[in-house]
């Protein structure tokens, strides 16, 4: 059975404060011990993080570089990351990708280099609505999970440390939340793309969360389908409702 996973994604939000007030709450509130829990605050509150989160919440990086280091100015490596006791790292956020050009080769070669240092990676997938509306919503995820399969080679060695987060980018932000019916479309054609070119046991085995416009209203409803194993919650990972998303599969 696949454990259920709840992230938080704060992307660039937050200032030291309220990043001690968001982590004080979640040390604060009972947490569905059946449930892994992680948050991936900016970058330069990793450490800070890392030493105030109590024990059973993880702690995650929002990006990485796929060299170990070097001249790259701003960037971080995943050997630094992994140096710094942070296990976990999201690749292929929708806003890397439209934003800060993170093409597909460059996503595939930033999961091959993190799963060289150990990181477990949240693995992000998810088309835009004009590739929805077009009928290639199936077809673009799993060009995206191709791109990553040959760059990385045997997956089903690594996929104990592969959770994939399917996040229509439409639904990131914007308060659409996916049906739950369209969540598991995607979800569970994940599960057969990992089935046939993975393996049958990487994909019994391999956590596909839902990520966009996830909040305590909605969640309990997507946790119910029977391929969705959690949620990446952006807005809603830096207000208290975030407890009862980590709760929803109670
Ligand atoms: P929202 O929950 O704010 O829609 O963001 C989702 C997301 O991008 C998580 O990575």
């Amino acid at each position: 059975p696949r454990k259920f996973f709840v992230g938080g994604n704060f992307k660039m939000n937050g200032l030291l404060a309220d990043i001690d007030r968001i982590v004080d709450h979640l040390n604060a509130s009972h947490l569905d011990p059946n449930t892994e829990v992680l948050i991936s605050p900016p970058a330069i509150y990793l450490l800070h993080v890392r030493d105030r989160v109590k024990k059973g919440i993880e702690v995650a990086a929002q990006n990485c570089y796929s060299e170990k280091q070097g001249a790259f100015t701003g960037e971080i490596s995943p050997l630094q990351i992994a140096d710094s006791g942070i296990p976990w790292v999201i690749i292929g956020h929708s806003e890397r990708r439209t934003l800060f050009g993170d093409i597909d080769s460059v996503v595939a070669e930033k999961v091959r280099a993190a799963l060289e240092e150990g990181l477990n990676i949240i693995l992000c997938v998810g088309e835009t609505l004009a590739q929805r509306e077009a009928g290639e919503t199936l077809k673009i995820v799993e060009h995206q999970l191709d791109c990553v399969k040959r760059e990385i080679g045997p997956w089903a060695e690594v996929c104990h440390r592969i959770v994939i987060a399917y996040e229509p980018v439409w639904a990131i932000g914007t308060g659409k939340v996916a049906s739950a019916a369209q969540a598991q479309e995607v979800h569970a054609d994940t599960r057969t793309w990992l089935a046939s070119h993975v393996g049958k046991e990487a994909a019994e085995d391999t956590r596909i969360i839902y990520g966009g416009s996830v909040s305590a209203k909605n969640c309990v409803e997507l946790a119910t389908q029977p391929d969705l194993d959690g949620f990446l919650v952006g807005g809603a990972s830096l207000k208290p409702e975030f407890v009862d998303i980590i709760n929803s599969h109670l």
